[in-house]
């Protein structure tokens, strides 16, 4: 019996499947829970906070806000949310989660003067269909520069990988550039990745050239996993992210039953 395809392709769906079709099983396909590590919820709470900052004007026009007003306001969503609950965090780990999470956002101060950013999107959602593929993609902040060019900001709350491993960090980059094509008819000038643990600024342009390398390997991943779901085959592929996957139990890998995975998981 074949396996459903997944509802749409993502910058995360496809970097899974990339790394690990197994692990894109599980996730995407069966949509398997994933235990949420502190580091996971820390970016989704820096981003949370950029994101009032950049929704108001009134804030962005006060770099100090972001700390002083931003932080505040967006603590009770992140302490009410699913995901930090499952951390059961104590008290002690709960004021170094919120200290963490201000080093970063202090970081980000160090890397772009608000003043001068002309936020005209953020927490974009974009869909479109490309050649029968349904994509999907959500760019953190979308800017306009002196010029009227389309600047894409994404934020990582991790450090900068090794420049060996810089180009394969594109490949969301180019996902977003091929979305603004398809919805907007254009390409950004400019991408850059901000990775706020090392205060570190990737830029990035998408060209034409690059963009039509980049549709054929969406093309062909597309395929894989349609190929994939048919056959119900989904390899796995060991690598340091295995110290970290919530399937490990059930990864034949490591001895276990990919089988007794939705039962355990889903009851
Ligand atoms: S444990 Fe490793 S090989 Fe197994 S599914 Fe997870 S990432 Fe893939």
């Amino acid at each position: 019996m074949a396996l459903p395809l997944p509802s749409t392709l993502t910058p995360t769906k496809m970097a899974a499947y990339t790394d690990c079709p197994l692990q894109f099983r599980f996730s995407a396909v069966e949509k398997l829970p994933q235990m949420p590590s502190v580091a996971m919820v820390k970016g989704s709470f820096v981003h949370l906070v950029l994101e009032k900052f950049y929704s108001n004007n009134e804030f962005s026009d006060e770099p100090s806000t972001l700390l002083r007003e931003c932080m505040p306001l967006a603590k009770p969503e992140i302490i009410e949310n699913s995901e930090f609950l499952s951390l059961k965090l104590n008290e002690s780990e709960v004021e170094d989660f919120f200290r963490g999470s201000e080093v970063l956002l202090q970081n980000y101060l160090c890397m772009e003067d608000p003043a001068k950013v002309k936020a005209i999107g953020v927490e974009l959602q974009l869909e479109n269909d490309f050649e029968g593929i349904p994509l999907r993609g959500i760019i953190d902040r979308l800017d306009e520069d002196q010029d009227g060019e389309i600047v894409i900001i994404d934020y990582k709350t991790g450090k900068a990988p090794p420049s060996a491993y810089v180009e394969s960090r594109l490949n969301g980059v180019k996902f977003y550039g091929l979305l603004l094509e398809l919805n907007l008819g254009r390409l950004p000038k400019r991408i850059s990745l901000l990775y706020l643990g090392d205060k570190v600024t990737v830029d990035s342009s998408v060209t034409n050239q690059s963009l039509n390398a980049f549709k054929a390997k969406v093309k062909a991943i597309w395929k894989a996993i349609e190929r994939a779901c048919d056959t119900e085959d989904f390899r796995p592929v060991t690598s340091r992210r295995c110290n970290w996957c919530s399937y490990q139990e059930f990864c034949p890998a490591f001895g276990g039953d990919p089988e007794k995975a939705r039962l355990a998981l889903l009851g």
